[in-house]
């Protein structure tokens, strides 16, 4: 039999790692040994469906439905809760929207909505209803809006996850930005490399390597048990490409909201050389109300690890609110 001479594609590692991620919640809930009670606890049909990387899944308790890793990721029924200061759009998106991958919300600046497509589903997420353009892959309209509006000199790489696009596509993209003259700044918002390190590969060094704009990143990251070495290393390769990173937390209810693992979390951080940015209050998303802390407690716990951390480890403790130039420090403990 003759051997077929079309070349065969071999998916990146990363891919490969990502095909293992648990969308299944029995599962997930068979791997995790949850019990009988445990499992009545659990939306078995979610809207946002399940999606949660193998490594962050081994990172869980077994048969611990409170453990912090597991809370930001299981469907819990309490998502059915609803109320009426809980929207579809917290943050006001929508009415930000200039095409349908665009949104221009702050002066300077613009967001890139590059794909749909995360690591993982994280169950407070402020865009789990967000209106993706799925069809259209290109970015043609989006790089011809900013090439017109001399005031953008920083394109924020948004999603889903900028890093759920190949290496190739995003090559094309940043490119694209570097042509235009007036954008100075490229900013990635990625989670990724919490759960697949594997993405920060030779391939897309090379490409962050080649691009002359300032670069930064900003992960997105809640619990210290989340930057473990490996993860730490794959972002000191960012780093020493002159890329600086900065860390947003989002502060979460049975996840972060104890002194204890702050302080750890900006620890940890500081030690990977990720600098603290903002600590989020919960943007409130429908079907989130189990997840919300209140700003006092918040603003108690800044003030606490003002007393524990040197201050560049400790982030800014924000909300967002629709309509506002920019984010909104919540202070006055
Ligand atoms: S990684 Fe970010 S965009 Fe994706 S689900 Fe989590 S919070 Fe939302």
């Amino acid at each position: 039999m003759l051997k077929s001479s079309l070349p065969t594609f071999s998916p990146p590692l990363w891919r490969k790692v990502m095909r293992q991620n648990f969308v299944d919640i029995e599962k997930l809930m068979d791997f995790l040994q949850l019990q009988a009670h445990d499992r009545s606890q659990v939306l078995k049909n979610p809207r946002f469906v399940l999606n949660v990387p193998m490594r962050l899944a081994e990172k869980i308790v077994k048969g611990s439905l409170g453990d912090p890793i597991l809370r930001q990721f299981l469907p819990l029924i309490n998502e059915e809760s609803l109320a009426d200061d809980f929207a579809l759009d917290p943050v006001g998106d929508a009415p930000c929207k200039i095409s349908n991958k665009l949104i221009h919300k702050y002066e300077g600046r613009v967001l890139l909505i590059v794909t749909s497509a995360c690591a993982m589903h994280c169950r407070y997420c402020f865009r789990q209803f967000f209106d993706y353009e799925v069809q259209d892959k290109s970015f043609d309209e989006e790089l011809k809006i900013i090439a017109g509006d001399p005031s953008i000199h920083e394109v924020i790489l948004s999603g889903g996850d900028p890093l759920s696009l190949d290496t190739s596509a995003l090559s094309l993209l940043l490119k694209g930005i570097e042509k235009i003259p007036h954008v100075k700044l490229i900013r990635f918002h990625t989670r990724f490399p919490i759960g697949i390190p594997e993405r920060i590969d030779d391939l897309f060094l090379g490409l962050l390597e080649s691009i002359h704009k300032q670069i930064w990143f900003v992960i997105h990251s809640n619990h210290p048990l989340e930057l473990d070495d490996e993860v730490l290393f794959a972002l000191k390769k960012v780093r020493q490409l002159g890329i600086p990173i900065l860390n947003q937390a989002v502060l979460l209810k049975g996840i972060n909201d104890d002194l204890a693992t702050q302080q750890k979390l900006h620890e940890r951080l500081i030690e990977g050389g990720i600098i603290p940015y903002y600590l989020h209050q919960l943007d409130k998303v429908q079907g989130t109300t189990h997840f919300e802390v209140s700003p006092l407690v918040g603003m108690t716990l800044i003030e606490e690890l003002k007393k524990q951390l040197p201050g560049y480890a400790v982030p800014r403790y924000v909300k967002e609110v629709p309509g506002q130039p920019g984010k909104t420090e919540i202070a006055g403990v």
